[in-house]
């Protein structure tokens, strides 16, 4: 018997087609606003794993010089954000360092307020903002200038599972990025 992908469950909002093409477009603008210099990439875990590898692959394709490094930051149990903001693995490496936060989504900002604030505290150079997905339509009023340097794509005000993103640790492994309803 064949199964269905468990994508077939979902509707598709971006295809892997579409996903491996523009991430080839962000690593060319990374790699060409990068030169010459080291970028310190702070992957954050887990959303985000997917999209830094296939991202530091093209860019290695394209000679960057990226060092990665994995955090990880706590704010969102379910749909709904809890509003707190943990984060661990930000450590000694950063100061002077031209850091490149990889993210998965920037929804009400608070996860990257709160990690490049504490980037900015440990004495990183500079901190730039990757994200593959971006929902300004969410941004909480005080952080609405919030923005990433580089952003794969810019959604509504949708829940998104698939290429790294879940749903309480479901549906990472879809190659698709879905709409989860
Ligand atoms: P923020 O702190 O910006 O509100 O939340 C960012 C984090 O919430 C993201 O890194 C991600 O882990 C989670 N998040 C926000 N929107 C979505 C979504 O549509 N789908 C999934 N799977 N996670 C989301
Ligand atoms: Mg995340």
């Amino acid at each position: 018997m064949i199964l269905p992908l468990p994508s077939a469950k979902f509707p598709v909002l971006l295809g892997e087609d579409v996903i491996r093409q523009r991430i080839n477009e962000l690593a060319a603008d990374i790699a060409t606003q990068y030169s010459g210099k080291k970028i310190t990439s702070l992957t954050v875990l887990e959303g985000a794993s997917y999209f830094s590898r296939d991202l530091r692959e093209r860019l290695a394709n394209r000679g960057a010089d990226v060092v990665n490094y994995d955090i990880t930051a706590k704010s969102y149990v379910g749909t709904s954000s809890t509003g707190v903001v943990q984060v661990s693995g930000v450590d000694g490496e950063i100061r002077g360092a031209d850091v490149l936060v990889i993210e998965d989504i920037i929804d009400t900002g608070r996860t990257m307020a709160a990690v490049t604030e504490q980037l900015r505290h440990a004495g990183a150079s500079s901190v730039r903002i990757c994200s593959l997905l971006d929902k300004p339509s969410r941004r909480l009023d005080g952080l609405r200038g919030l923005r990433p340097d580089f952003c794969a794509f810019t959604v509504d005000d949708l829940f998104v599972i698939g290429y790294g993103l879940d749903f309480n640790g479901q549906y990472r492994d879809l190659r698709d990025i879905c709409i989860y309803r």
